[in-house]
């Protein structure tokens, strides 16, 4: 298996003028290439200090970060980064938000704006190319985030929790929907987040970490027996409930 991405032995702490907040203690993983991961763990455990750190916005203070085989100051491949708000700015419209990403990267071209025109047009949002952010629902509003991060062609996507400011009903269908965006794009992604029902349906392994500083507790690889594997087949299927109550009492375990 091709190897995207590798951690080894990260540590990690916030400093400040109270004192020192260790977040992340010796992380090590990899995400292959193609495949879904999600990092599961209790609020303020790390998650989000983990991806910033593979996004390069923090630097470890001790390990080490690759990405396709390059240590990532020298690495060139192109990181997707999706949050929990949409960011689309209400004064552009979805088309020119969806550019947004490639203006600011200086990639405008013919051809890049074609393949922007294909995704809103494959995703269902040609018909809302001239429309504002606000006059689009939740989930048309995080298909149009995920498109305009998708034209910038990433090796690696970042989510960090992109659902958890759905309300619960949009929260699986744009779950659910996004998930199969990603795979049938065929992205290497980490999933950040503390809904398990969320990690259980979209990802290939579930990585569980401890309360903070974080470290790695297990890593969990799901295997469902489905002729189609998409994430609501996964939710209707018995393998869920094993998977979820198992990772349910990795989590709330004790040290
Ligand atoms: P999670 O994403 O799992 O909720 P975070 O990675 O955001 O957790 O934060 C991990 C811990 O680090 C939290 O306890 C938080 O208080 C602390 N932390 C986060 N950012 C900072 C910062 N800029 N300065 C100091 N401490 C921080």
């Amino acid at each position: 298996m091709e190897q995207v991405l590798e951690l080894k032995n990260i540590h990690y702490a916030y400093h400040t003028l109270d004192g020192e907040t260790p977040a992340l203690i010796d992380i090590s993983f990899s995400l292959n290439k193609g495949e879904f991961v999600a990092i599961v763990g209790p609020s303020g455990c790390g998650k989000s200090t983990l991806l910033s750190l593979i996004a390069g916005l923090l630097t470890p203070e001790k390990g080490l970060i690759k990405i396709n085989g390059k240590y990532l100051r020298e690495s060139t491949t192109n990181i997707g980064y999706m949050l929990q708000h949409d960011e689309l700015f209400e004064w552009r419209t979805i088309y020119h938000n969806v550019l947004l990403g490639l203006e600011v990267q200086h990639m405008l071209s013919a051809k890049t704006k074609a393949k922007a025109n294909e995704l809103l047009d494959i995703y269902g949002l040609k018909g809302f190319k001239n429309s504002h952010p606000s006059e689009l629902s939740g989930g048309m509003r995080q298909r149009a985030a995920l498109i305009r991060t998708l034209v910038l062609e990433p090796d690696i996507l970042l989510l960090d929790e992109p659902f958890s400011a759905l309300d619960y009903q949009t929260r699986l269908t744009v779950g659910d929907d996004i998930g199969q965006i990603i795979r049938r794009e065929e992205k290497s992604a980490l999933l950040v987040t503390h809904d398990l029902s969320e990690a259980v349906s979209l990802a290939d392994r579930v990585i569980i970490l401890s309360g903070r500083p974080a470290s790695i507790r297990q890593t969990i690889p799901l295997i469902f027996d489905l002729e189609q594997n998409t994430p609501l087949n996964r939710r209707n299927s018995p393998e869920f409930k094993n998977y979820f109550n198992l990772i349910w009492k990795e989590l709330n375990c004790d040290e």
